[in-house]
């Protein structure tokens, strides 16, 4: 028998999450849908209830306190790419969502669906042919991962372009379900798991981002693909430095989840490179070699350093 298909609307979060409890298990929440409907279509992830939350009013607003500034996870990134208030707190925020896919695209895709936005590999992220002929890969109805030559693993990369920058400014999320409200920082989410990226519940629903003030963090962003616009990253890279001395380094586009390194801005700068050689896993999953891609680390971070210390 054929699933029923079904779509709804919610006006609100806690209708959201209890129509999420009635269709537990195959439902997908869609805010921008760039990201879901692609997978959907592809074969790579299926769902016959689609849970439209971009009616939800209270996810769409951005607010500045004091010691914090909050921002709703359906803001869609050309309007968080073009927010004055942001500017003026996180320019660099608004360069990380200048970088994703294109214009028509930040026009429809959300702040929340972006750091939200599934793991990606040149052997997933194919038509159900193309999977068929090579015989299919762990991350999607295969034995074993094939970027890897066979191990029991997925290294799916994570690739969403402003989770590194929000990291590297100490983001935390809001996240409403059956049970209330609560709070985590943001890298706490990803699991390095490229099958199972996300630790959410499956009903969680973000409400919103929260970046908090008074930290005066300086960050350089910076992304390497093959064209200045549509593709995904091959690496993105944060890297911010506080008024109370504390670095951190986030590294995207490569390993399973962003990897983020801590240290002191007078600390040994080579140590800190090594170290996110060492913790990022790289595999041949991408347009380039892993080896290119792990050499751009290193570039990548010690010109960061040089733009924010000299
Ligand atoms: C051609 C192309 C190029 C792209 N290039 C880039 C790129 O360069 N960089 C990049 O980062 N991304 C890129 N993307 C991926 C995607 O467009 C973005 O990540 C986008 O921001 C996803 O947002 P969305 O609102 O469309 O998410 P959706 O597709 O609606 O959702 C994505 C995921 O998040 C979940 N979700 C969404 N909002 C919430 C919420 N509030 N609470 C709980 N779950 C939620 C959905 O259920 C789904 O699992 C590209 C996509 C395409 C098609």
């Amino acid at each position: 028998m054929v699933a029923e298909k079904i779509y709804i609307k919610p006006a609100t979060a806690d209708e959201a999450i209890s129509m999420a409890y009635a269709h537990k298990d195959d439902f997908c929440y869609l805010a921008g849908g760039t990201d879901v409907l692609v997978n959907k279509y592809q074969g790579n992830k299926e769902c016959n209830c689609l849970i439209d939350i971009t009616g939800i009013a209270e996810m769409k607003q951005v607010t500045v306190t004091e010691s914090h500034v909050k921002i709703g996870a359906l803001v869609r990134l050309d309007d968080l790419a073009k927010h004055l208030i942001l500017q003026d707190h996180f320019p660099t925020l608004l360069v990380a969502a200048r970088e994703v896919a294109s214009p028509m695209l930040r026009k429809t895709a959300t702040i929340g669906g972006n750091v939200l936005c599934e793991n990606r590999c040149s052997f997933y992220n194919q038509s159900e042919w193309w999977r068929e002929a090579v015989g299919y890969c762990l991350k999607c109805d295969g034995d074993v991962c094939i970027a890897t030559g066979g191990k029991k693993a997925c290294f799916s990369k994570f690739v969403s372009d402003t989770a590194p920058v929000l990291i590297s400014a100490s983001a935390q999320l809001e996240i409403a379900d059956i049970d209330g409200t609560h709070f985590a920082d943001l890298e706490s989410i990803y699991t390095g798991d490229g099958i199972q990226p996300r630790n959410l519940p499956e009903t969680a629903l973000i409400l919103n981002i929260i970046l908090p003030l008074g930290h005066d963090f300086r960050i350089v962003f910076k992304k390497l693909r093959p064209r200045l616009a549509v593709d995904f990253t091959s690496l993105t890279t944060a890297v911010s430095a506080d008024k109370h001395g504390n670095l951190r380094m986030v590294i995207g586009g490569v390993d399973p989840k962003p990897v983020l390194i801590k240290g002191r801005t007078d600390g040994n700068k080579v140590d800190y490179i090594k170290s996110a050689l060492q913790k990022t896993r790289v595999v041949d999953n991408d347009f380039y070699s892993r080896k290119y891609r792990r050499d751009m680390i290193r570039v990548f971070l010690e010109q960061s350093f040089e733009e924010l210390f000299s």
